[in-house]
């Protein structure tokens, strides 16, 4: 067994106790250990003269005792100045212990070590470590930087850095342990270190690299190891591909003598739209029919703007599944979405003989049996619903196709875990999935690596650009006024209010207050509030009167976001909108515009704003393409941002971090796709290395 498998308590020094701790940071074998990369480090390999110390550094100093004092005035504390040829520096202790302060007489000589800052009296450092000099080579300063690794309650940096250095000599004493799987053609292309050089520098870098290049991630080392954990990553989806592309999948081409019933089926469907589709449209209903007519499941992903049209591309596909004899499952990450789905598909397929069914977590009892029956039977052609549908008990009949709307509120395991589902005596459903989250394209080639991806870059004729305009939350009367004429010319109106993101409680209490306040302003206005932790009927009950225009304002918070759809509603105002994220910003925006009228969001910011936020809000302002927005968005602030905070599919990296190593994407695409021919072997062990247990499911 390779020793650096082995479990941590194997090194000297860290008993069961210990090894427990370490296991809560992840870190279980000795390789772990490896990997588990300093926060940050601290520079003791020099002395500062005490003169040149500004507040706000971290830094090593030497000095002498000129007095200590107890001050007694409001929080006791222990006062120490000490001084060097340049200058003189307190250290203020809050705790402290009569023997500390016997040690400390004037004349002693200390080395201290601690963040500078501005004090009382000068500048301090509070709680510094410090060390009394008996013997000059006391005061002896490290050779390297000290590294800072996480920790976790109960584990002290030196257990942990006693820890990492074992490692790291076995490494060093048996480099064969630790395989660089990286060709070396590949290492000087892109002036990458080897494996064992990049670990060595990053736990112990010698003066050769600055500490600034660590902090900002831009040494080589650190490149070459997100460089290689995103490879890993790329290679696992794309083995999950290839397995998946390896299943035999439903073929949806029924070929009747002459005509294929197909033809029949989707001329009349095209025939019965309200509308012409797209050019783009029509290419990725194309693509989409060539993949059903593969032997292998379809894996698509189709990316398009809101209002873009993709759910009248979807139900596309579930005709052919339909006529082919199979079942359909839609699966939407709302209720409110779902519901609006149901009742799409139930228009669109009134004329067909099958059952449009509706599945949430709230339909209980006898009325969820009926459905679970009916999918089980087969009876029900096209069920509907929120990730309920994946639940245990459900069982289908005969499932042909999942289509995902909506995405990027999903996760890739999610998205896997639902391929299994409906797998049959060898056979695979297709997979259709949605978003209109665009995602750049770099960031898409990682995350949808298992994916082939169509785009609908056009939207319906007629929509006119939604004319957005930044304005400052003093002038909401304005803003009121406007509201008034525009219901006046019998219009509706969105208000939506962000708060904190994350606590959904203030957020609803928010738009609760808001609605208040707008009622009173407006009395002549139907208003109503809807909100997430409103019970979902009363949620479609409120949705419904909008919809049918019986209520002329709704008050939001962003649980409107995806895909709700009234064309009448042609105003938006958005409170706060400096605390989004612009792609998000852009999907609430893409609520209004759906009719053929002219449509406007009035993005209400809480002066003053920052420089980056004006700019940010000037790109929304600017451009109503989603792509482009997404690709600024992503220069602006990064990637967690651009796919959304609360996205549960987010990938998450031991080291890379996508805003800072955004640069090796194109690296990661080019080497992947060249190691399936050059170095298969290194693809399982890189992808054991970096994502550990949970690469079983390219296993699937
Ligand atoms: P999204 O891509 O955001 O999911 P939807 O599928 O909800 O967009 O479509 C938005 C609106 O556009 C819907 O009312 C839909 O019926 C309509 N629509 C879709 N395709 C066309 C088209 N080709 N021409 C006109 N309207 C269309
Ligand atoms: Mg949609």
């Amino acid at each position: 067994m390779n020793t650096l498998n082995q479990p941590v308590s194997a090194l000297a020094g860290i008993g069961a106790q210990t090894a427990n701790r370490l296991q809560k940071l992840g870190l279980c074998v000795i390789q772990d250990l490896i990997f588990h990369l300093p926060l940050r480090y601290e520079d003791r390999t020099r002395i500062y003269p005490i003169g040149s110390l500004r507040p706000g550094m971290t830094a090593l100093i030497s000095g002498t005792v000129e007095f200590i004092d107890v001050l007694p005035r409001g929080r006791k504390s222990l006062i120490c100045r000490i001084s060097d040829s340049t200058g003189f520096i307190n250290l203020k202790f809050f705790h402290f212990s009569a023997s500390q302060h016997n040690m400390l007489k004037p004349g002693t000589a200390i080395s201290c070590f601690a963040e500078v800052r501005y004090g009382y009296a000068g500048l301090e450092m509070v709680h510094p470590e410090y060390k009394v000099i008996v013997d000059p080579n006391d005061c002896i300063t490290e050779t390297r930087l000290t590294p800072v690794y996480p920790l976790t309650e109960g584990l002290s940096q030196n257990v942990i850095r006693k820890a990492v250095k074992q490692a790291l000599d076995l490494c060093k004493q048996f480099p064969e342990l630790l395989t660089d799987w990286i060709p070396e053609s590949i290492l000087t292309q892109y002036h990458y270190p080897s494996l064992a050089e990049a670990i060595r520098t990053l736990h112990a870098p010698d003066e050769s690299v600055s500490i600034e290049a660590l902090q900002n991630g831009s040494v080589p080392a650190l490149k070459r190891l997100a460089f290689e954990e995103l490879l890993a990553h790329y290679l696992s989806l794309r083995i999950t591909r290839n397995k998946t592309k390896a299943w035999q999948a439903p073929s949806f081409l029924v070929e009747a003598t002459g005509t294929s019933s197909n033809n029949i089926a989707t001329d009349h469907f095209i025939r019965s739209l309200p509308f012409k589709l797209t050019g783009a449209q029509q290419r990725v209903i194309a693509e989409i029919e060539a993949d059903c007519r593969s032997q292998h499941p379809m894996m698509r992903l189709v990316q398009g703007d809101v209002g873009s049209g993709k759910t009248v591309v979807s139900a596309y596909a579930a005709l052919l599944a339909l006529t082919a004899g199979y079942q359909v499952a839609v699966m939407a990450p709302t209720e409110l979405l779902a519901e609006q789905h149901k009742r799409n598909f139930s228009i669109w397929f009134e004329g067909f003989q099958t059952q449009v069914m509706y599945l949430t977590g709230q339909l209980k009892g006898n009325a969820r049996k009926a459905v679970l029956e009916a999918l089980e039977d087969g009876t029900a052609g096209i069920i509907i619903g929120t990730h309920a549908l994946f639940q245990d008990s459900v069982n289908f009949h005969r499932l042909g196709l999942i289509i995902i709307d909506e995405q990027h509120r999903f996760g890739v395991h999610q998205r896997l875990a639902l391929r299994e589902k409906g797998q049959q005596d060898g056979i695979r459903p297709h997979q259709l999935v949605m978003t209109a989250t665009p995602i750049p394209r770099t960031l898409a080639m990682l995350q949808y690596s298992d994916l082939d991806i169509s785009i609908i870059d056009e939207l319906p004729p007629g929509r006119k650009p939604i004319v957005t305009s930044v304005i400052p939350a003093e002038r909401r009367a304005e803003v009121i006024d406007r509201i008034h004429g525009w219901v006046e010319k019998k219009k509706q109106v969105y208000w939506v209010c962000t708060l904190i993101e994350e606590s959904e409680v203030l957020q609803c209490e928010a738009a609760e207050k808001t609605a208040e306040r707008l009622t009173e302003a407006l009395p002549n206005v139907r208003i109503a509030l809807i909100h997430g932790r409103m019970k979902s009927a009363e949620k479609d009950a409120v949705m419904q009167a909008f919809k049918n225009h019986q209520l002329d304002l709704l008050v939001a918070t962003t649980v409107i976001e995806v895909g709700v759809d009234v064309p009448n509603a042609g105003l938006m105002i958005i409170e706060n909108p400096e605390r989004l994220g612009l792609s998000q910003l852009h999907q609430l925006r893409g609520r209004v515009g759906r009719g053929n009228d002219d449509s406007y969001c009035l993005l209400m910011y809480q002066a003053p704003l920052s420089d980056t936020a004006r700019h940010r809000l000037g790109v929304l302002r600017d451009s109503n393409d989603g792509f482009v927005i997404a690709e600024k968005d992503l220069e602006l602030r990064g990637p967690g941002e651009v796919m959304g905070t609360r996205q549960t599919g987010q990938m998450h990296f031991k080291i890379a971090d996508l805003a800072r190593d955004a640069d090796v994407l194109d690296i990661v695409q080019q080497v992947g796709d060249s190691f399936f021919t050059h170095s298969p072997q290194a693809i399982q062990p890189l992808c054991d290395r970096w994502l550990g247990a949970s690469t079983e499911y390219s296993e699937v």
